[in-house]
C-alpha cells in the first residue's frame, strides 16, 4: 500500500485543525473555529501538534514520528 499523506489547514489563533472540503478553491478565508482571517498558511498536520486533534487516528501521527 502506499503511503499517504493527509493535508490540513490549521488555524494558528485557536488551533483548530480541518482537512479542506472537497471541492475548495484556494485557500480558506476564515477559520471555520474561530471565524479568523488570520488563520495563517495551510499547514500540514503531521507536525507535532499535541493539541490538535485532526480526524487521522493517532497510528498514523506515530508512524510519521518513527519515519
Ligand atoms: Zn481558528
Amino acid at each position: 500500500m502506499g503511503k499517504t499523506t493527509l493535508e490540513a489547514f490549521q488555524c494558528d489563533r485557536c488551533g483548530h485543525a480541518w482537512l479542506p472540503r472537497l471541492k475548495i478553491d484556494g485557500l480558506p478565508t476564515i477559520c471555520p473555529k474561530c471565524k479568523s482571517a488570520y488563520w495563517n498558511k495551510p499547514r500540514r498536520i503531521d507536525l507535532a501538534k499535541q493539541e490538535v486533534k485532526p480526524r487521522v487516528s493517532a497510528k498514523k501521527q506515530r508512524k510519521r514520528y518513527e519515519h
